[in-house]
């Protein structure tokens, strides 16, 4: 009988850390033409790393991972972790500011006598009619920008490494008919270099959170049913909004709620598996 296939995906499912929420979940699987993740924590580690400081003209090295560390000192973004990493290792005290404002998908705006800062995207600076020096990330990496006073002090290009099983799992998904996508708030360079890296077919990126809800909706109605793979920090809308929402490793609490399916693993094979899970329920409950 139906439900019986289903129990049985259920179980299949859970021993690969996998958890669907009940039979719909699986049959609303069988039928996804398209999945898309989100670049930060689902594609890559989303454990990043300073690599490089490049202070503009009149900066130095120390002063722009101050300004960093002054912006960065209370958020929760995975590159907040790795800037307040290096002001510690340093010995770098950063300035008490008078108010810090954090825009989402964007990067952070503080103020304290020093000087008033913004310190994230290229399109944060650009925004404030600020210009920078080329984006010079490499593959996996993203560069954040720095300016004081209204003038450009420098970038850090901070490393995340693309997930081991990253190519595997998008071949593995070609192989399903699966057209995949990625979507990503962080700079083209950056995307396309993930994108060349693992296979993937289609790439947005500079997305703000409801820009990706936008982007998602387009895929669908060129390929059909679609799958988000995200890890919720931020992008909690585009997970609702999907055929099927999946919450991909230690996703925040609100992504799973919001989630049809939940991978217990950080590991991106959970995705193909996944599907083929639920074709294979497909095929007994028939
Ligand atoms: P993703 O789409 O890859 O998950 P986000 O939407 O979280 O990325 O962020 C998009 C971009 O905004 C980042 O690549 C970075 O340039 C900038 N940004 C966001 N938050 C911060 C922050 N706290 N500090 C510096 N830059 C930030
Ligand atoms: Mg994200």
């Amino acid at each position: 009988s139906v439900p019986l296939a289903f129990f049985s995906g259920i179980g299949a499912g859970s021993k690969l850390g996998i958890l669907f929420k009940g039979g719909i979940a699986i049959e609303a699987l069988q039928n996804v033409k398209a999945v898309v993740m989100d670049k930060t924590g689902t594609v890559t580690e989303g454990n990043f790393e300073l690599q490089r400081i490049l202070p503009a003209k009149g900066f130095a090295e120390e002063q722009v991972l101050a300004m960093a560390g002054t912006c960065e000192q209370n958020s929760t973004h995975p590159i907040a972790a790795s800037i307040m990493a290096a002001v510690q290792k340093q010995g770098i005290t950063p300035w008490a500011p008078d108010s810090v404002k954090e825009i989402a998908g964007k990067g952070i705006e503080a103020a304290a006598e020093e000087g008033t800062l913004l310190c994230g995207s290229r399109s944060l600076l650009l925004d404030a009619g600020i210009s920078t020096d080329d984006e010079r990330a490499e593959s996996g990496g993203t560069e954040v920008f720095l300016a004081v006073n209204g003038k450009y002090a420098g970038s850090l290009i901070i490393a995340d490494t693309v997930k081991e099983d990253a190519k595997s799992a998008v071949t593995a998904m070609k192989r399903q008919g699966i057209v995949t996508a990625m979507l990503t708030g962080d700079g083209p360079e950056t995307a396309q270099a993930v994108a060349a890296e693992t296979g993937i077919d289609e790439v947005h990126a500079k997305l703000l959170p409801e820009e990706k809800l936008r982007e998602l909706t387009q895929i669908r109605s060129t390929h059909g049913s679609v799958m988000f793979v995200g890890d919720g920090i931020n992008d909690a809308p585009v997970l609702a909004g999907a055929d099927v929402g999946a919450a991909m490793g230690s996703g925040a609490d609100a992504a799973i709620e919001a989630a049809d399916v939940v991978f217990m693993t950080s590991a991106m094979s959970a995705i193909p598996q996944a599907l083929s899970i639920a074709k294979a329920t497909g095929r007994i409950a028939k």
